[in-house]
């Protein structure tokens, strides 16, 4: 069985290689090659490789591309980002038709980019099977269903076991390996040998989370946690760096619960390996998890910089959207992390904004608490998600029907905006942030 990955481009109007990765289509991709299939690659999403920072990061081939009308109203450029549909179809000319051609799908608005590649292999190879997956059609199912026709399956992500049976199906073959995702200690590492060069490596060490944010879909993904054992991270940290790999990324969302389980002897475990790694967590962790040892850990085991979900520093809002910290937990977090000397300058904390009825000065009041204790705020603009409650609650009273088309959740509508919140107040914020963080 040939198979075909393809991780798309995207258009937005702003994107950035902020350690992203295919990781689940790799996953599959490495259980499609313990069944003996021969894997090929096109990853879309290029970066330019000569601006490449140190930790890793680099920004994508980009190109500016007219607004679909949903979007039009947004005052900014709107792009591609990775490689066009033109540089596509002359890579997938460039292949042996595949029998299976795996296409994966991400942020629910970026789906242009995904049916751009669904369509443009369709072209190309008229006779291969098409199955898409990934968080579109997780949360869209009947959306993705009408966008990407030309696809022959549409798999949600907890739809393993139907993508199981319709490779077999095609391929007339039984599949002697056939893991849940779930499963974490079996599976096979994911396929990063596809690339050429490998500038880093996401770890993944468990799914789930035990809150249940309102505007968060990991729980709707997977309800419930399952966890990865420390001695199989450990081990294929040992192999990507064997064949050099030296960043990894934790994109886990409840990396620290159950620590003493599962990263404390994880953390330990990287402390004693004989060489040093860098490791980065874009996804943030719970400041309320963390605790005097878990600091040190933090400083032993190699992570340059941290990311540190906050959201707000509102009692009611940070009650009312979950209860995952308070301000107080958020502060002993930081007290505990400024005595084991990790770099105050390398952690930054997410905050909220744009959520349905927020106002704008709450933000502000969150930027200010968070310089004043000299850490750098992250401001992240609301993205409604399908399947989550804050979505549920509040579809109604966003500008945009954005339960209709995933084009209009892209958070650059700011979708909430209201007159306590306007686009013009989040303007001033950026700004605001922009220049307190200038030196001087
Ligand atoms: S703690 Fe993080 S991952 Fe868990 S539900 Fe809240 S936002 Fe989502």
């Amino acid at each position: 069985m040939k198979a075909l990955l393809i991780n798309p481009s995207i258009y937005d109007f702003a994107a950035y290689n902020f350690w992203s990765s295919p990781l689940g289509l790799l996953y599959i991709g490495s259980i499609l090659r313990k069944n003996g299939a021969t894997l090929s690659l096109i990853d879309c999403m290029r970066v330019v490789e000569t601006k490449r920072k140190a930790d890793g990061r680099a920004p994508f081939v980009k190109e500016k591309v007219p607004k679909p009308d949903a979007l039009k109203g947004v005052r900014r450029h709107y792009r591609r980002y990775g490689i066009s549909r033109e540089t596509l179809l002359n890579e997938l000319s460039c292949l042996d038709a595949p029998d299976l051609i795996l296409i994966t799908s991400i942020m629910t608005y970026w789906y242009p980019g995904t049916k751009e590649a669904v369509e443009a292999a369709r072209e190309v190879f008229p006779g291969s099977k098409i199955v898409i997956g990934g968080i579109y059609p997780s949360l869209c199912y009947e959306e993705a269903r009408q966008q990407l026709r030309a696809a022959d399956l549409i798999v949600k992500h907890n739809e393993i076991e139907k993508f199981y049976r319709f490779v077999e199906d095609i391929t007339s073959t039984t599949l002697m390996f056939k893991p849940s995702i779930y499963e974490m200690d079996i599976l096979p590492y994911p396929c990063y040998d596809l690339y050429g060069a490998i500038p880093f490596v996401p770890l993944l060490t468990s799914f789930g989370c035990i809150y249940r944010c309102t505007y968060c879909a990991t729980p709707h993904m997977h309800p419930v946690v399952v966890r990865r054992s420390h001695f199989s991270v450990l081990e294929e940290i040992r192999h990507w760096y064997g064949i050099g790999v030296k960043r990894f990324v934790v994109y886990d969302d409840n990396f620290l619960y159950d620590k003493d389980r599962y990263a404390k002897p994880l953390l330990r475990g990287i402390a004693k390996l004989p060489f040093h790694i860098d490791i980065y967590n874009p996804n943030a962790v719970n400041a309320a998890l963390i605790d005097e040892e878990l600091a040190a850990l933090f400083c032993a085991s190699g992570f340059r910089e941290l990311r540190v979900g906050l959201e707000t520093i509102d009692p009611e809002a940070q009650r009312s959207t979950g209860g995952k910290i308070t301000t107080k937990f958020f502060e002993r977090a930081l007290a505990v992390l400024r005595v084991a000397g990790f770099d105050m300058d390398a952690v930054s904390v997410y905050i909220l904004a744009g959520l349905p009825f927020q106002k704008w000065e709450t933000v502000k009041e969150a930027v200010d608490y968070l310089f004043a204790l000299g850490v750098r705020p992250y401001v992240a603009e609301y993205t409604p998600i399908p399947h989550t409650e804050m979505f549920e609650k509040y579809r109604d009273f966003a500008r945009h029907p954005i339960a209709q088309d995933a084009l209009y959740q892209n958070n650059a509508l700011l979708p909430f905006a209201w007159e306590g919140f306007t686009e013009n107040d989040l303007r001033y914020l950026k700004r605001y942030i922009r220049e307190k963080r200038l030196p001087g």
